[in-house]
Order: C-alpha cells, then structure tokens, then sequence
C-alpha cells in the first residue's frame, strides 16, 4: 500500500514553504499525497493557493474576526480530530512555528500517527520572542520523529535539545525551492506602484507584522520609516501592509497619505519577490523574507530584538536592528550613504539552501517508509 502523506497547514508563509515540497510528492511514485488546510490566515492563505494550484483535500476554515491563540489552537485540534480518523494518514507533515503547525503534530500525537517537521530547530531560545512561535516549534520538535533542518545550526540546535542524530536531515529551507520556482514568473507580476515611482529612486520594501512588534514597537517603526522618507527625498517607501487589523491601525494612522509613502494591501507571491529585486534596502521582521533577500542580493536590516535566523547576519546579508526610532533610522540612513557599507551587505550568497531541499525531503520521507512498517491507522 502507498504510504499517505496529510501536509497540514494554515498561513501564507507555511503554503510558500510546502508548496514545492507538495508539488514535488505529487511527482514522486510511492507517496501518495493529501493536503488539509487550517485557513488560520484566510486570503493570504489562498493567494498562495492559488499561485500554486494547490487544492486542498480537506480545508477547516477556522479563521474568525481577531482570533486568540486559544481559538485558534482548539479550532485546529477539533477540526483535525474528525479528519485524522477520516483520511488516517501514515505520516503528517507540518511546517515551521505556527500555532497551525503545533496543533497538527499535537493531533497526530493524539493519534499515534509519525509527525515529519519541515524547518525544524530554529531557536532564539527566548521563550516570549517570537511569540508564540518560539514555543510552537520546541513542542513540534517534541512530538516529531523526521526533522528536516534547514541549516547546520538548525540540525545543532535539534541536537542539543535531545533529538537523536539519526532523525535529523539537513536539507536545506524549502523556501530558496520556493524563491527560484518563482523567480521564472516576477516579470510579469509587476506591481502598478512602480509607475509612480521615478527609476533614479531608492526603494524601501517594508514588511512588519510579528505579535511581539505590535503597539508601541510598530509605532516606533512606522516613525522611523517616516523621518527616513523626510530626510531623503529620493526614497520612496513600499509597505506590504498585513492584514492583522492591530497591524493595520498603527501603520495606517501613522503612514496613510504621505508623500513617498505607499501602503499596499498584501501580494500576491510573485508580486512580492519583484518589489524585493526592485528595492534598494529591506526592512522586515519577516522570516521568509530575511531567508529571500540574500538570494536576491538585498540587504535586509531586522526589526526585532532577536532572530533564528543568524545565519544572514553572520552571513552579513542582514542587521538585527531592533525596533527603537533612532537604532532603525541610523542603520537605514547608513546604508543609503555610505555606497562600502551597502555594497557589502548584497553581494552575498544565500545561506539557506540550494533550492533542492524539497526533492531531500520526499527522498527521506519514501526511504522512512521502505524501512519501516507502515503505520496501523485507528480502528
Ligand atoms: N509575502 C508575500 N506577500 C506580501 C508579504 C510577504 O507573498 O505582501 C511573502 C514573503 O515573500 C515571504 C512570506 O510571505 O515568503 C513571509 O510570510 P510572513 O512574513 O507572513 O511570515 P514569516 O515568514 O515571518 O513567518
């Protein structure tokens, strides 16, 4: 019997990180392959979808107005109850730190069913920052039996929290398999924004949601952002605006209707990677976009106390900046002076992959199960 293989998930960055990894299971003989969806995000969510041609199998659409983790975590775990019994897969997929990722591998716990964790060990060893991924991934870590590291230190970091050796894969982050997929299409998902902007400008792409940023952080952002559009008038502002509404309310009230300063409504994918290969600098606190801007040669300066991502810094693609006015505006105006210090940080090669992690991971997934007996689904 083909093994089963349930990818579960329920946010933009998980969909554009299992995309590739889900695209390549359905080319792969010996896999047979269903996808269920949380829509803990529900547009972002299904732009991905979309871009991809993915349709899921089973879709739990949890999604309601100002969700709570709470809900968010027993919406998933009740929905996923009813579906393992229904699908009873062998294995359950799950990515990265989401609440989403968590509560399907603790699912699959419930029901004795093998969890294989994409981007697993990534660690700030903050238990509050990011929160809640930082704990969403140390428990998915937990309940995982195949850990697919994005990195070296991803695959150290599994194994100084116990994690037997033999259960690591280093195959590099899905994402870089994402990007270059993608890369093929940008041309054609320019964004109308462009045409208001003059060729000699300088372009900041901006992109800032996380929990631990929202409030007086995010004001401190969006006035750093401000004084910076005010003090140099060849920049010009892009702000990729999440749909978060807490997000939504700081960055409107402070940014809407300024001169240089344009708010778009989130991208789509492609439209996304295009504005990055067309920005000068990048400030985020995105994870995926602090692992695509080194493959595009853009600097990224991080607006947040801590990432598990130090691989770009110590790469020297990317600046941990924190979230204090004057620290994120000095950094970004060094940058856009000082032609060494900028041209150091982008000519960098990308230290999160090759582009072939997902091939790795369908390879390991089918050795698992020639190995091993399949997994007896519930009675
Ligand atoms: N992204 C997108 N459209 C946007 C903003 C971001 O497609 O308007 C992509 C981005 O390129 C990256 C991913 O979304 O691949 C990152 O998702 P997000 O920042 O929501 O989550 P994180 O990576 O921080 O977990």
């Amino acid at each position: 019997m083909t093994p089963k293989v349930l990818t579960v998930f329920g946010t933009r960055p998980e969909a554009i990180k299992l995309a590739p990894v889900i695209k390549e299971f359905q080319k792969t003989a010996g896999i047979c392959s269903r996808v269920a969806v949380t829509g803990q995000h529900r547009q972002m969510l299904d732009q991905v979808l979309d871009l991809f041609k993915i349709k899921p199998d089973a879709d739990l659409n949890i999604m309601s107005n100002n969700q709570t983790l709470f809900q968010i975590t027993t919406r998933s775990l009740s929905g996923l109850e009813k579906l393992l019994v229904k699908e009873k897969p062998d294995l359950i997929l799950v990515q990265g730190d989401t609440t989403t990722c968590f509560a399907a591998a603790l699912s699959a716990f419930y029901h004795q069913i093998p969890v294989g964790h994409v981007e697993a060990g990534l660690r700030t060893d903050d238990k509050y920052n990011p929160f809640p991924e930082e704990m969403n991934r140390r428990l998915t870590t937990v309940l995982a039996d195949l850990h697919f590291a994005p990195t070296a230190l991803a695959k150290k970091n599994l194994i100084s929290c116990g994690v037997p050796e033999k259960k690591i894969f280093l195959t590099g982050n899905t994402i870089v398999d994402a990007l270059q997929s993608i890369l093929k299409v940008i041309e054609k998902h320019a964004h109308p924004v462009l045409k208001k902007i003059p060729s000699s400008a300088k372009i900041i792409l901006v992109e800032t949601h996380r929990r631990e940023n929202l409030g007086k952080p995010m004001e401190n952002i969006c006035d750093a952002l401000d004084k910076l559009v005010r003090i140099f008038p060849n920049v010009h502002l892009i702000f990729s605006v999440h749909k978060n509404p807490k997000v939504r309310e700081t960055v409107y009230r402070k940014l809407d209707k300024k001169e240089r300063i344009f708010l778009l409504e989130p991208v789509d994918y492609p439209t996304l990677i295009y504005l990055q290969s067309k920005a000068y600098l990048i400030l985020t606190d995105s994870g995926g976009i602090q692992e695509e801007a080194p493959s595009l040669g853009k600097p990224v300066l991080v607006m947040r106390k801590t990432t598990e991502r130090p691989e770009g810094v110590k790469a020297g693609a990317a600046k941990l900046v924190g979230t204090d006015t004057k620290k994120i505006f000095l950094e970004a105006a060094n940058l856009l002076k000082n032609k060494k210090a900028y041209e150091k940080m982008s000519r960098i090669t990308n230290p999160y992959g090759d582009g072939k992690a997902s091939k790795r991971i369908a390879e390991i997934i089918k050795f698992y199960f020639k190995k091993k007996q399949l997994f007896t689904p519930l009675q």
